[in-house]
């Protein structure tokens, strides 16, 4: 079915002359990967900086704590630190003791906050590593201090205090009972006292006023035994935004650090600030055919073609992080500047195209699944919205097979 008025000239050309991910923080096959195949994450680290100053701003006079877990949601940890610190981020969060010695590792010698209790067994790797644990079982606590003792160092602790998402933390009775324990202790110091909103995404809930009501009336019961810790912090991008009173001394903003609105199109409410969206997740057509009209694409055989048609293979798939009910669900690319449909069901490797009757698409050409092409604009919570999820979980999937390339590092 190749197009003989087709010349397929144009070889596909591997991914653009950036630099790609290869730092500490990833295996090499990533790279290798991208040399081979013309598929790729282009991390714009201009972007992270100026969303990390506007932040900044926000959070100002407190500060801005860039959440980085997950590998930076999917961006690359280490290039994300640095442009976030850069852009005026004091603090570095993440959810895993692993991803704190990534950073370490890459050379990064800001303050890291655990942003859970870490087990037992890592707390002596918590305290080499000169990662903040956050605390809120006598056993977490039992364990910092022995690490402490152990490291013969004094260690910063922060304790969480759960006011209602009721994922991690101590109640709030507790959550003082132990920041007073921290203080207790020589070989601990009590460095923030904190909690974590459930529904701060959803602005008119009147939940996230009681949820800081009651992290307001701990922090009082601190005072009255005489204890102000210096960071006292409840707010993610979300309440960094659109609650005020949430920000107190520092905000941990993770999803608006890479440009994206914590809530889809119908909950965003100014004000959001002009954030830039820092990835583009871009491949190159690896092969054109012409297809008559009555065919049938991809498995499955769903996508009927009612009209002769282009269509094209582009080499990224569901293994690649290309949810696979986005083409039942009208997922569209772009193509020359234009949305075209995703043809037929998402398979793991590739995925194909309908370009149109006529097409004059080729071997080579750039397509954009997720980011800018001409004047269209493909975003990630456009994706999430057709798929039933938020843009944070179609960020964090773009798998460790793509390769990341850094603009502006
Ligand atoms: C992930 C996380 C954040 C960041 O949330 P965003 O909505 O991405 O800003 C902040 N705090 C905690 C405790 C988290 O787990």
């Amino acid at each position: 079915m190749s197009n003989p008025a087709r010349p397929q000239a144009r070889a596909a050309a591997a991914a653009p002359e950036l630099p790609l991910a290869g730092g500490d923080d990833q295996p090499g096959a990533r790279v290798e990967a991208g040399r081979l195949r013309p598929a790729w994450a282009e991390v714009d680290l201009a972007a992270v900086r100026h969303n990390a100053s506007l932040l900044a701003g926000v959070a100002a006079p407190g500060a801005l704590c860039a959440v980085v877990k997950a590998w930076g949601y999917g961006h690359g940890s280490v290039p994300v630190a640095r442009a976030a610190l850069e852009g005026g981020a004091q603090w570095l969060a993440v959810a895993l003791v692993e991803e704190g010695r990534q950073l370490r590792d890459g050379g990064i010698d800001a303050p890291v906050l655990l942003l859970s209790e870490p087990a037992p067994a890592a707390m002596q790797e918590v305290v080499a590593s000169r990662l903040t644990p956050t605390i809120y079982t006598d056993a977490g606590l039992a364990a910092v201090s022995a690490a402490a003792r152990a490291a013969g160092e004094v260690v910063d602790v922060q304790v969480k205090v759960d006011t209602g998402m009721h994922r991690v933390g101590a109640a709030p009775e507790r959550a003082v009972a132990a920041a007073l324990e921290v203080e207790r202790r020589p070989e601990l110091r009590l460095q923030g006292f904190w909690t974590h909103l459930a529904v701060a995404d959803e602005v008119d809930d009147p939940y996230t006023g009681a949820q800081l009501d009651v992290f307001a009336a701990a922090v009082d019961d601190l005072a009255r035994h005489g204890l102000r810790p210096p960071l006292l912090h409840a707010a993610n991008s979300a309440g960094a935004m659109w609650h005020p009173r949430a920000r107190y001394d520092m905000v941990r903003c993770g999803i608006a650090l890479y440009g994206l609105s914590p809530a889809g199109q119908e909950a965003a409410r100014e004000p959001v600030p002009q954030l830039r969206p820092a990835l583009a997740l871009v491949a190159r057509v690896s092969h054109v055919k012409e297809v008559a009209a009555g065919e049938r694409l991809s498995y499955g055989l769903r996508y009927r073609l009612d009209a002769s048609s282009v269509v094209a293979t582009v080499p990224l798939g569901y293994a690649d992080g290309v949810t696979r009910s986005l083409s039942s669900a009208g997922g569209q690319v772009l193509v020359g500047g234009t949305r075209r449909p995703i043809a037929g069901t998402v398979t793991m490797d590739q995925i194909l195209v309908d370009c149109g009757p006529g097409s004059d698409v080729s071997v080579g050409d750039e397509v954009v699944l997720i980011g800018t092409q001409g004047g269209e604009t493909i975003g990630a919570w456009e994706w999430a919205e057709r798929t039933g999820t938020i843009a944070y979980e179609v960020v964090c999937g773009v798998s460790g097979r793509v390769p990341r390339a850094y603009r502006n590092p």
